[in-house]
């Protein structure tokens, strides 16, 4: 079984017009797809639908053998455990440190953080010093978050996203605020810590070239429609 699998997917934020239109893809453990599109064309609004940001219209989403559609509040807080998110704006919360920005992604979504250190445990504050230590952040830990450049506060959104332990991280346009050069770093670690940890990623770029170099497979939103699903060789440019 796939870990994820999206069956004619639509949805609408208006009556009017459709965003996602039909949209049916599998995503395998371990895989690291793009998803690639033009401004508007629905890359965010898959993301959210597969974590239930948004209400999901028409058709499935079954991530990890559950209907994502169906589960009440409590055992979507459960799934969403399962689902790390990195955002293109980091959204960390700028005057707590690094190292509570990290603990923060154990608190699940939209939390208020009490800024209240001592109560992770010891385990929980290892782990997190851990995956900075990966990201090569750990020298950082104890400063604000708004002193870091924007490379590095997307890589503790990296950290954030992954001290649960996910199974798949979801990352929206995790590079469109970078330069080409730390953009570069954060594609890297990207890539190599979620291979190395076994997560599955999927990555919305709105640059071909930076999917083509770091995915497998890539798949090509349109106008809410997939107009490419395939390896990355096989994207030409004229698909
Ligand atoms: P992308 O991530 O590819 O830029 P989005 O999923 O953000 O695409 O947006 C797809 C379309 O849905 C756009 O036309 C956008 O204006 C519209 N849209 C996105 N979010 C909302 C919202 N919360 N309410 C209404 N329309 C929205
Ligand atoms: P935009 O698409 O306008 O750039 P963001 O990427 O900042 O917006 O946020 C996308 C969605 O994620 C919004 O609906 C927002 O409410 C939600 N969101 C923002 N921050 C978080 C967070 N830390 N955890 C979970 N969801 C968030």
């Amino acid at each position: 079984m796939p870990l994820l699998k999206v069956d004619k997917l639509g949805k609408s934020y208006n009556t009017e017009t459709k965003v996602l239109k039909d949209v049916s893809f599998e995503v395998g453990s371990g895989e690291f797809v793009s998803v690639i599109g033009p401004s508007g064309a629905g890359k965010s609004t898959l993301l959210r639908c597969i974590n239930r940001m948004v209400e999901i219209d028409e058709g499935n989403v079954i991530f990890d053998g559950q209907d994502v559609g169906s589960l009440n509040k409590k055992e979507l807080r459960k799934m969403r455990t399962n689902i790390g998110m990195i955002f293109q704006h980091y959204n960390l919360v700028p005057r707590l440190s690094v190292i509570e920005n990290v603990l923060h992604g154990r608190l699940g979504y939209k939390t208020t953080f009490q800024g209240v250190f001592g109560k992770f445990s010891e385990a929980e504050k290892e782990h997190a010093f851990f995956l900075l230590e990966k990201l090569g952040i750990a020298e950082h830990a104890y400063k604000r978050c708004d002193q870091l450049s924007g490379g590095q506060q997307q890589r503790v959104g990296i950290a954030r996203s992954l001290i649960q332990e996910p199974k798949i991280v979801l990352c929206d346009e995790p590079i469109a605020s970078l330069d080409p050069n730390a953009s570069k770093v954060i594609m890297d670690y990207l890539k190599s810590i979620t291979m190395e940890l076994n997560i599955t990623c999927i990555v919305n770029l709105h640059q071909v070239q930076v999917a083509r170099d770091y995915s497998d497979r890539i798949i090509g939103l349109s106008k809410g429609s997939i107009v490419f699903d395939g390896p990355s060789y096989r994207l030409t440019t004229d698909s």
